[in-house]
């Protein structure tokens, strides 16, 4: 029954010519998340609201779950779109619209008619109360409540007459498009793929860099990632993934630099390679799914003394997170299942019996130092000899091998 959906946003977050900016990004957000959809789609933008109309038959299941992912959309109501064939005509498909869509008609309401165009012979308020009226006697367990009316059904007298009564949560935030871009360091946990969602739903533009450690990790620990990419894909739009070659360095950081600082000096190597590759995409930030206290390489220390590697801002979405909290958000966002198949990550490989929790700048400097030019080499190896795919959504291409 329904043909359209009106589309609200949060018209609070957006001022002056960020206006035009956030509505434009929305507008080809909308039409990205539709494009694998069955059906046509109008969709265009009205004064501080946006309409996606179907030409003819559409898959409104699909539709309204690609809807649901879009950043920068506060709520969705399907709208039953009508000729106007004179006001009785209008009575009776509004009963019949309540009749269709309320199989329980033990609710109150509020009638609420606009209209867009004056000439329309009625006047919303007589409108208001002739229908009203007409649905208290079609259905009289039906109650008037105007103040807090559990359902508010509305009517809009335009060209065409819009009704509409339900209202669908939009997935809020930003349209991605308007907040920069990001690279976010992406391994196949729980947390990561959660911090990347977080700075997508801020309208940013996200890369992607994972670390494998072959043949220490499996071809199943990278697809868990690439599923896990195209999973936050569906939400933040194409991820642009980028694949780099770990295990060279991980074994000669393991060979040359003390045991029980592995882990923090590994996570030095991560941070600087994320930031080269970021550097070449021309993302602005890096992104981690680190928080407070988690572990022992995120004690408030061990991510001072990986931070300085970087002079490009980190961004720890998840810092004050617990990690029942990280997982509700996993769950919500449909990642969790994804994350806890029981693959090996290449940090846990060497990981020392005795980490250090709280790790000597200086000291991890000057260990560093045994490592040599040699480093560098890997470093630049693992850099160019990545390999980059493109994910957007279930359509996964690996687009080149930079050598
Ligand atoms: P996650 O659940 O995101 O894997 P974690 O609790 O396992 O996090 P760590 O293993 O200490 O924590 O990793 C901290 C962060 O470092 C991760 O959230 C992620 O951003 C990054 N990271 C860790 N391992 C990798 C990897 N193999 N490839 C890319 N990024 C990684
Ligand atoms: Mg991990």
């Amino acid at each position: 029954m329904f043909q359209a959906f009106l589309i609200k946003y949060a018209e609070i977050a957006i001022k002056g010519k960020n206006r035009n900016i956030f509505e434009d990004a929305l507008l080809k957000q909308i039409r990205r998340s539709l494009k694998d959809i069955d059906g046509s789609f109008n969709v265009f933008k009205t004064r501080g609201r946006v309409h996606v109309e179907a030409d003819g038959p559409f898959d409104y299941d699909g539709a309204l779950e690609k809807l649901q992912k879009v950043f920068g959309i506060t709520s969705i109501c399907p709208v039953k779109v009508l000729e106007d064939e004179g006001f009785e005509k209008l009575t009776d498909e509004i009963i019949s619209y309540v009749d269709e869509v309320y199989a329980d008609k033990n609710f109150s309401f509020k009638m609420h008619a606009r209209r867009a165009r004056k000439d329309y012979p009625i006047e919303s308020m007589d409108m208001n109360a002739r229908v009203g009226e007409k649905l208290l006697e079609k259905f009289p367990t039906l109650t008037v409540d105007v103040h807090d009316p559990e359902v508010m059904i509305n009517v809009e007298i335009r060209e065409k007459i819009f009704i509409y009564s339900i209202i669908y949560p939009g997935a809020g935030g930003m349209p991605i498009g308007t907040g920069g871009k990001a690279m976010v360091l992406l391994s196949g946990g729980i947390d990561s793929p959660v911090a990347a969602h977080m700075i997508a739903k801020r309208g940013v533009v996200l890369n992607a860099v994972y670390f494998h450690a072959p043949p220490y990790t499996s071809d199943r620990a990278r697809q868990k990632v690439v599923d896990l990419a195209s999973q936050v894909s569906n939400y933040a739009g194409a991820i642009w993934l980028h694949v780099v070659n770990f295990t060279e360095i991980q074994k000669y950081i393991y060979e040359k630099c003390p045991h029980e600082e592995l882990t923090i000096i590994m996570r030095r190597y991560m941070m600087r390679i994320a930031e080269q590759i970021a550097e070449k995409t021309d993302c602005q930030a890096l992104v981690t799914g680190e928080s407070i206290g988690q572990v022992a390489s995120q004690t408030i220390s061990s991510l001072t003394v990986t931070n300085e590697v970087c002079s490009m801002p980190v961004f720890r979405p998840l810092i004050g997170f617990d990690k029942q909290e990280i997982i509700e958000r996993a769950e919500k966002i449909g990642t969790f299942e994804t994350s806890i198949l029981p693959f090996e990550d290449c940090c846990t490989i060497w990981v020392a019996k005795h980490p250090v929790t709280h790790p000597d700048a200086k000291r991890i400097r000057r260990h560093e130092l045994f490592l040599n030019d040699e480093i560098d080499r890997m470093v630049a190896d693992a850099v160019e000899g990545r390999i980059i795919m493109k994910v957007d959504g279930d359509d996964v291409k690996t687009v080149g091998v930079e050598i």
